[in-house]
């Protein structure tokens, strides 16, 4: 078979001719099944990196006759070091999903329907174009949208130096990093992302965060655990996890802490307490760098009492006490506030006080403490925001003013908000909206003309790696195979379009395409003088050293073979860290604690309340497309292509429920039926249910699976924790 009748088979039937028939009827052994009859001697293996979560590891695409056959992780990539997760490994069924959008596409039927015609690439410039224009000439630039759901790297500039082109700063940035940077900016005046240095840290305290469920680096996060845990001679790390549920990260910590739901805060609050009482604080560093330190002490020693937190978090004090200590006699210690802050109704709070306790036991700026990696050395793009601009991270739906254009880049609304009513009334209401889905998804549906964007297997783009240590990096995304379809790259579709909007656009975008703009910006990697292309694990370490005592010998010679070297090895990295530049990182010279976070603890609370993780292989919505994916989530309870929700032994026999029942969760914003699971363990107050499963669109393996809990939640970025009713089917 070659790749064209092999294009021919995915083209024509989709890959239903290649599901197996297993009792699932559902696998896909995609190419697999087809490898042997293709040609051995034509095998290679291409460098990219996969994009199928934020965490952008290095992987080798194995292609033979044109055709991806498999992915394995790329050793040289200074993050994930040849690992790859379960769901990386399913980058083919990515590629080959039978039911990709094939070709742009114009809406001919209502909003909401899948009734669109196919549309020429040209055509569509020429109407969008036309269209902005007009609201350009009214002056009312701002009336165009963008949601940016994968705000990083050069696309995000590009998305950036577009809107600024149009006079529009509606633009919202769906950042996974949005909260931490929020309360940084309100500790030190600058909104960095921090990273928490488990691999130095002696003692790592989790407070509810998901390091080995869906993270936002699953694998990164697991290599770093095993120098943590192994990679030192005589000393073994110690991780105490915080959390009502058992989760995989909560099977891998040395001493689950179970506490009861919407509790964090005052579980910090009691951690906090302990420390003031104790004087555990380290006076030198708070003298010299926090302001605001006696409002905070006397804030804690005039509301919070131990008994207090015992009832409210279930922890007895004698544990906390036992941890406080621990934390700081075990310095290098690092507190990591996670994904799971989101479910108390005290959010920020939470995860100031979590801040708060790195700063005032002076684990800031140390090995095995909270450290602020430098920012990638991109060159400067013209015609872009300031770099402290404050973009908003969702739609606001109660906002007046209805987009005349909304543009939709990775990024599914419909789906995430509990509010489906008023999302969906708000597009219905939006003048033209622009989807770059390459799938049809929950608000592709309400789209006027949908754009498929390539598959990362098939485009070029950079792809920083999100921090796990204090190195910075940056993946290279490169075409492994030509696109198989009438698929548009996002980032040439963008330049294009402005160019077509008036004559300011071939001045303000001069490049040919998105590949053009990328390599003009990784030039200021070769110009920074600094870094290296991906090394080895020893010429990396090689690096850092000579890097830190004043020396720097690149292996390239000049920016053409900087280029060819960062292609083959994918990517660019910069193991180098200075401690301690406080003007760096301060604005004003010092940590500020604010009056505004210091609320009083709550009293105990019997409810039941909703608690929803992100599984691993389903975590960031688009990955919940694979069928294997489907079996892989509840393969630890035995179910598949199905929601479930646990429960806790204790609580099942409270309410007299039995396995496999199915029950009906009832909260203020709406209903959802489930079948249960009952586990072992688990805080008897929470019932828990998996994220991104339920979609009503999403291709054949992933619509109408499972249920979403969303539906009875406020919306995926506030994920307050729910009081339930629950009532059996
Ligand atoms: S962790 Fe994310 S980027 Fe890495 S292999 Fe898995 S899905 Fe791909």
């Amino acid at each position: 078979m070659n790749r064209r009748e092999f294009l021919k088979l995915i083209g024509s039937a989709g890959l239903g001719v290649i599901v197996s028939q297993t009792p699932l009827g559902r696998i896909i052994p995609v190419v697999k099944a087809k490898e042997s009859s293709l040609p051995l001697e034509d095998e290679r293996f291409i460098t990219t990196s996969c994009l199928l979560c934020p965490a952008s590891c290095g992987i080798e695409a194995r292609i033979r006759n044109g055709i991806l056959l498999s992915v394995r992780g790329n050793k040289l990539h200074p993050v994930s070091r040849g690992g790859v997760c379960a769901k990386g490994l399913l980058s083919p069924h990515f590629l080959y999903h039978p039911d990709r959008i094939k070709s742009p596409l114009k809406r001919k039927g209502k909003r909401g329907s899948l009734d669109f015609v196919e549309i020429k690439l040209e055509d569509v410039l020429e109407e969008i174009s036309g269209k902005i224009k007009n609201i350009l000439e009214k002056g009312e630039g701002k009336k165009i949208y963008f949601i940016n759901g994968r705000p990083y790297g050069l696309m995000d500039k590009l998305i950036e130096k577009f809107m600024k082109f149009i006079n529009s700063d509606s633009l919202i940035k769906e950042d996974i990093f949005y909260s931490i940077k929020r309360i940084i900016k309100e500790i030190h005046g600058k909104p960095l992302i921090p990273v928490f240095d488990i691999k130095n840290s002696n003692y790592v305290l989790s407070i509810g965060s998901d390091l080995f469920d869906g993270s936002y680096n699953p694998v990164g996060f697991g290599k770093i655990f095993s120098y943590f845990r192994q990679g030192r001679e005589g000393k073994r790390g110690i991780f105490v996890h915080v959390e009502p549920r058992y989760s995989v990260t909560s099977s891998k910590a040395d001493r689950w802490v179970k506490i009861k739901p919407n509790s964090y805060y005052e579980f910090l609050l009691g951690v906090h307490y302990v420390i003031i009482k104790e004087k555990l604080y380290d006076e030198e560093f708070v003298n010299e760098f926090v302001e605001g330190f006696n409002d905070f002490k006397s804030f804690i020693e005039n509301n919070v009492h131990i008994q207090d937190i015992e009832r409210r978090t279930g922890i007895s004090g004698g544990y906390i006490y036992l941890i406080a200590r621990e934390f700081v006699q075990n310095k290098p210690s690092v507190c990591i506030p996670g994904f799971h802050l989101i479910s108390d109704e005290k959010y920020f709070e939470t995860l100031y006080l979590a801040y708060v306790l790195n700063v005032i036991t002076g684990n800031i700026e140390k090995d095995g403490g909270v450290k602020f990696p430098y920012e990638l050395p991109y060159k400067k793009i013209g015609g872009v925001f300031e770099e402290e601009h404050d973009f908003k991270n969702t739609l606001e739906l109660d906002n007046k003013e209805i987009p005349e254009i909304l543009f939709l880049y990775h990024s599914n609304p419909v789906y995430k908000n509990g509010n489906r009513k008023k999302i969906r009334e708000f597009l219905n209401r939006t003048g033209l909206i622009i989807s770059f889905s390459p799938f049809f998804d929950e608000t592709s549906l309400y789209a006027d003309y949908i754009i498929p964007d390539h598959t990362f297997l098939e485009k070029w783009q950079d792809a920083p790696v999100p921090v796990v240590s204090e190195e910075i990096a940056c993946s290279i995304v490169k075409p492994v195979v030509k696109p198989l379809f009438n698929t548009v790259h996002t980032g040439d579709f963008i330049i294009n379009l402005a160019k077509k909007i008036d004559e300011r656009g071939e001045k303000e975008f001069p490049y040919r395409d998105f590949k053009e703009f990328i390599f003009e910006g990784l030039k200021g990697f070769y110009e920074a003088e600094t870094g290296s292309i991906f090394e080895s694990e020893f010429e990396s370490k090689q690096l850092k050293i000579m890097e830190e005592s004043g020396f720097w010998f690149p292996s390239y010679k000049n920016l053409d073979e900087f280029y060819d070297k960062l292609i083959q090895t994918g990517g660019w990295f910069d193991p180098a860290y200075t401690k301690g530049e406080w003007r760096r990182i301060l604005k004003n010279k010092k940590f500020t604690l604010k009056k505004k976070y210091h609320k009083k603890p709550r009293g105990k609370d019997e409810s039941l309340y909703l608690y929803v993780y992100k599984p691993l292989t389903i975590s960031y919505g688009t990955d919940s497309i694979f069928p294997y994916s489907h079996e892989i989530i509840g393969f630890h309870v035995n179910i598949m292509y199905d929601s479930f929700c646990e429960i806790s032994e204790e609580l099942a026999r409270k309410l007299g429920l039995k396995d496999a029942e199915i029950i009906e969760i009832e909260s203020e914003f709406g209903k959802i039926k489930t079948r249960i699971k009952i586990v072992e363990k688990g805080d008897e107050n929470i019932i828990s249910f998996p994220l991104s499963l339920g979609h009503t669109e999403f291709g054949r393996f992933t619509k109408n699976i499972g249920e979403n809990p969303l539906k009875v939640l406020k919306s995926v970025e506030n994920l307050s924790i729910i009081k339930i009713k629950i009532r059996r089917i």
